[in-house]
């Protein structure tokens, strides 16, 4: 038989009706062996998360003050969910609750606060699905720098997950050498979700939202956007912009790693096929040359010229290390014979800015710094790209018919995507001139 991990993000078990869709989908699939749930998310736009609430409430017991109504509302939440789906667990969720107090008041840490969302949530999915219960803090760990012990985790979860035919393992945390718990960052549930694929070398890991996966591009952009059905690991990183939101970023590598396919679906719309992201994916197998586009304003670009700037060795480097010695990562770095540009997040780069520059030129003595504080990138990305003529001829005639002055253009030599710069009051008007030519138009 095979084995699927399938992970539940908070939107997919806000509230008992929730549970009852999530319970109805592993159900229906005895291969759902493994479930990964996070805490209870927003039944309603402008509801709280339960992890938000469980933050606020640590924040203020940390300072000493009173804390009970917020510790009650979250209480309140749990003992819903429990009563709606007729779950005799009440006393167990309260009894948890008197110590989770107590270790507030302890000031057991903002991490083991907000992992308690998880940690209920499996407890009550697991009694609902007559599943076994394992608490991630027994099998996730944490190194001293912080850093999960993907090996020794493995290996815990998979000896484990061995001795169950089915359980709950809730996402989002897992435990520091002197057994205090740690979290991921925000979202992180996804990371666990790939961790316990990978431990029990699972046929696929089923990520369950409230989307029906990813789309070529952003609904707020371009409104109803096609599916897209199959992405790679490569494409998807490249649309990293893209991903934020449905996907953790880091989820992509314990699954990646072992080689473990995963289909993003939607807990709402079970019938949708969702996204499927694999290693590899025939050029075929996408109805569009590209597979996607993504972007973001609110970048800077700093230009750098100087004659004779190729022969000079160690130049580049220089330029690099004073963005790179004030902790400012860069996004890309085209350039010319003699002009070197960097691109970079606008906010970093401010805050920073003074001593960036001052560093450029004590380094490397320019004959001019231009800063370009208007740009916004689009990145334009698909594995059909590389076997298709006249793709980047049809992303510039698209934007140049749209009015739109590319400022910069940079292909990766995988040829798997283009990143073009534009003005930042540009970008939507290229997205949906790039959106038009090849999905609506299919050129
Ligand atoms: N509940 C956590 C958060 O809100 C983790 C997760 O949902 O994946 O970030």
């Amino acid at each position: 038989m095979q084995t699927k991990v399938v992970k539940f993000g908070g939107s997919s078990l806000a509230d008992a009706h929730q549970f009852v869709k999530v319970a109805n989908i592993i159900k229906s699939d005895p291969s759902r062996r493994y479930v990964v749930p996070s805490a209870p998310g927003k039944r309603f736009p402008k509801d709280t998360k339960v992890t938000d609430m469980l933050y606020a409430c640590y924040d203020v017991a940390a300072r000493g003050g009173e804390f009970s109504d917020m510790f009650e509302a979250i209480v309140e939440r749990y003992v819903q969910i429990v009563k709606e789906l007729g779950l005799k667990i009440e006393d167990r969720i309260l009894r948890e609750f008197s110590t989770i107090r107590m270790s507030f008041l302890a000031r057991a840490g903002r991490d083991y606060a907000a992992s308690r969302g998880e940690y209920l949530n499996g407890i009550i999915l697991a009694e609902y699905l007559g599943f076994s219960f394992v608490d991630a803090a027994e099998v996730i760990f944490f190194g001293e720098d912080g850093k999960l012990k993907l090996t020794e985790t493995c290996k815990a979860v998979k000896e484990r997950l061995e001795q169950v035919g089915n359980a709950v393992i809730p996402g989002f945390y897992g435990s520091m050498p002197n057994d205090t718990v740690k979290t991921f960052s925000r979202g992180g549930s996804d990371i666990t979700g790939s961790i316990v694929a990978a431990a029990v070398n699972a046929d696929l890991y089923e990520n369950w939202t409230d989307v029906s996966g990813f789309f070529v591009t952003d609904p707020r952009i371009v409104p109803d956007p096609e599916p897209i059905k199959t992405i790679t690991y490569r494409e998807l990183r490249e649309l990293a912009y893209m991903g934020a939101g449905v996907f953790h970023e880091d989820a992509i590598f314990p699954a990646r790693q072992a080689g473990i396919p995963i289909n993003i679906k939607n807990t709402n719309r079970p019938e949708d096929d969702g996204t499927m992201i694999t290693e590899t994916a025939s050029d075929d197998s996408s109805p569009y040359v590209i597979t996607g586009i993504a972007g973001k304003k609110g970048f800077v670009t700093v230009t750098i010229e100087k004659d004779m700037m190729n022969a000079e060795l160690g130049f580049g480097r220089r330029v690099l290390e004073a963005f790179e010695n004030n902790g400012v990562s860069f996004e890309h770095m085209p350039s010319g014979i003699d002009t070197m540009s960097i691109i970079v997040h606008k906010d970093e780069f401010e805050a920073k800015e003074d001593k960036i520059i001052k560093a450029i030129q004590t380094t490397t003595n320019p004959d001019k710094i231009d800063i370009d504080r208007d740009v916004a990138l689009m990145a334009v990305v698909g594995r059909g790209m590389r076997a298709q003529r006249g793709t980047a001829a049809r992303i510039f005639a698209a934007l140049a018919h749209a009015k739109v002055n590319v400022k910069m253009i940079d292909q990766g030599s995988s040829e798997l995507n283009v990143i073009v710069g534009v003005r930042e009051e540009d970008f939507e008007t290229s997205v949906k001139a790039v959106y038009d030519i090849f999905v609506v138009q299919k050129l």
